[in-house]
């Protein structure tokens, strides 16, 4: 084998795709041949290279094969002769040169995926960033909402005010409702103690006829209660106003322990 024909075999040789007559000449040139010594040891550390950037997915085996498929003659010889590997070395050449694109477009489309992953990551974060903002904005909307319809209870001419104390089980609290007759009640509240979870405050007026339920109160972890209530037009006049404990969601008629209670200064309509 001369240096020439042993150049072009190493491919093949590094491939594994010589026959066992080819790799035994290959091997013997090699051997007693220095420069193709170096040339096959360049060649097998780029076939090394090219194994380690495979996707660990991907089995050498079956890249092989795909490259001996590419490479084998067309069926009608199976031992592959010097002369073969020579009208076949540009056939060769074009699979390996499809393999190395495959692999560098598996690399490109590896580092694309990354990008899109990160994209979607990044989009994903600025959704949560406009969903926080949003809710933010419902809070504001509906705090401002709120205060307007305080305003507009505080300033009915047919306003009536309403102090309430604590009780044995709140000594402290206090409470202050604002009330017109046209427009609803606003009601605050201060020292109301924690509930246990299932129990929540409710406000009622109590009438000469029964107490009605204004609404459910929430206070903060202060036991502060601000809150603006819709009461009914045909609401009768107040004998009392009162704060209950009662099961979580509210009663239709008080049944717990009484927080604040108050009396309508004289006059109130
Ligand atoms: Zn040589």
């Amino acid at each position: 084998v001369t240096c020439d024909e042993a150049r072009e075999a190493l491919e093949l040789y590094v491939a594994g795709a010589l026959t066992a007559d080819e790799t035994r000449a290959v091997e013997l040139h090699v051997a007693s041949c220095r420069g193709c010594r170096d040339d096959l040891a360049a060649l097998s550390a780029v076939m090394v290279g090219l194994a380690r950037s495979l996707p660990q997915s991907v089995p050498g085996a079956a890249v092989r094969a795909r490259v001996l498929d590419a490479t084998s003659p067309r069926g009608e010889e199976t031992a592959r002769s010097p002369r073969h590997v020579r009208r076949d070395y540009t056939g060769w050449l074009a699979a390996a040169a499809l393999a190395l694109l495959s692999l560098w477009l598996g690399a490109d489309s590896l580092k694309l995926r990354r990008e899109v992953t990160a994209l979607q990551s990044e989009l994903a974060d600025a959704r949560a960033h406009v969903d926080a903002s949003n809710a933010q904005i419902a809070r504001l909307q509906s705090t401002a909402a709120r205060n307007a319809q305080a305003m507009t209870v505080l300033t009915a001419p047919d306003l009536a005010r309403v102090d309430l104390a604590g009780q044995p089980r709140s000594p402290d609290a206090r409470g202050r409702a604002f009330w017109s007759r046209s427009r609803g009640l606003v009601f605050s509240a201060s020292h109301l103690p924690p509930l246990s979870s299932g129990r929540t405050y409710q406000l009622w007026v109590v009438t000469a006829a029964a107490p009605v339920s204004v609404g459910l109160l929430e206070p903060d972890d202060a036991g502060r209660a601000d809150a603006v209530f819709i009461t009914p037009p045909d609401l009768a006049t107040p004998v009392a106003m009162a704060v209950t404990e009662e099961p979580a969601g509210g009663v239709p008629a008080p049944t717990g322990e009484k927080y604040l209670v108050g009396v309508p200064a004289a006059g109130a309509s």
